[in-house]
């Protein structure tokens, strides 16, 4: 901390994450660690929001704050208190990044472009390619609006059939007519056409919470429904926490490249920072920093 608090003074432009919780936060590491690396005059705390979300917004613009990210719960709250929001987020409908400038509060999302620049950085083609998409909240929408913008073929989208489906229903739609590209949106319990795309995809994406927390002995498909896939397919889990989830584990068992949701993270992280900074973040001593402080929290990665 010694030289991020040397660096500290009046001058010193203030970002943030808004969430709750936000303890567990990994982005104030990634952020600080690329102020001193780019010797940008700047600090990154993470707030824990427990109450009004516009009095948090409103000290955006009352402390002069460079932005902040979003995270849960606040990601959709939070469009009615912008200004203006990029193309993208305002068809997701989400937002993790508010970027001030000169009083103008504009929000972006950076999840899907920064999962996308997760794929290409490990030297993955995209364009073209086909993808199986589990489920559609946040993450999902916002994988499957970069990828529809990244120009691949055919997007599956597999969802619960609930309150919330006419709603993703007619977003994708949206997203479609915009990127020109055709997404298809399923019951999440249409075995058949799950089974149909998995066997068609490059890439199967989970980007529903099953496999973390207490939901992390379970997974979103069956051992059985993965043996569809080819062994061409990579496999991605949006999860970080754990590294490898047990879907991770059972793709590999059946031959396929696996991703796990660390690179996204520290990609829509990147984003973030180039969008405040216009500087790059230099993500390969963030990457060691996180698996460094993950090692000494669990005595070794992938526990
Ligand atoms: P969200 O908006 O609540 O969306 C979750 C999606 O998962 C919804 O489509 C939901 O279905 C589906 N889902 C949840 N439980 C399910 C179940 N039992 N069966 C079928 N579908 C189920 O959450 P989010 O913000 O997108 O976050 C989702 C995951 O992405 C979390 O694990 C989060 O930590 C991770 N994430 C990672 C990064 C990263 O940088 N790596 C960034 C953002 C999020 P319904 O639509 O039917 O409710």
């Amino acid at each position: 901390m010694n030289q991020l608090t040397d660096l500290i003074d009046g001058r010193t432009r203030l970002y943030g994450l808004f969430a709750h919780p936000a303890e567990h936060s990994l982005s104030p590491l990634m952020h600080n660690l690329s102020f001193q690396r780019r010797q940008i005059n700047a600090v990154y705390l993470a707030f824990d929001l427990t109450s009004d979300l516009s009095g948090a917004i409103q000290s955006i613009r009352e402390l002069n704050m460079g932005g902040v990210n979003l995270s849960m719960p606040f990601k959709k709250q939070v469009i009615p208190y912008l200004d203006e929001l990029t193309p993208t987020a305002k068809m997701v409908g989400a937002v993790n990044t508010v970027i001030h400038r000169q009083g103008r509060l504009i929000g972006a999302n950076t999840d899907g472009t920064g999962f996308f620049e997760n794929l290409r950085a490990r030297h993955y083609v995209i364009k073209n390619k086909t993808v199986t998409i589990l489920g559609a909240g946040g993450a999902g929408l916002s994988i499957i609006a970069a990828g529809a913008s990244e120009g691949l073929r055919t997007i599956h989208v597999f969802k619960r059939r609930n309150a919330t489906f006419p709603k993703v229903e007619a977003r994708i739609r949206d997203l479609a007519r915009f990127y020109q590209t055709p997404i298809r949106l399923y019951a999440y319990d249409d075995r058949t056409n799950l089974q149909r795309a998995m066997r068609a995809s490059d890439f199967l994406i989970n980007t529903t919470h099953i496999g973390m927390g207490n939901d992390s002995q379970s997974m979103p498909l069956t051992g059985e429904e993965m043996k569809v896939l080819l062994p061409t397919t990579v496999v991605c889990d949006v999860i970080y926490e754990p590294r490898k989830t047990r879907l991770l584990l059972a793709a590999e068992a059946c031959g396929c490249e696996t991703v796990n949701g660390l690179g996204m993270l520290i990609y829509q992280g990147a984003q973030s920072f180039k969008l405040w900074t216009h500087e790059e973040m230099p993500v390969d001593a963030v990457r060691a920093a996180i698996e460094k402080e993950s090692e000494n929290k669990n005595g070794g990665i992938g526990s």
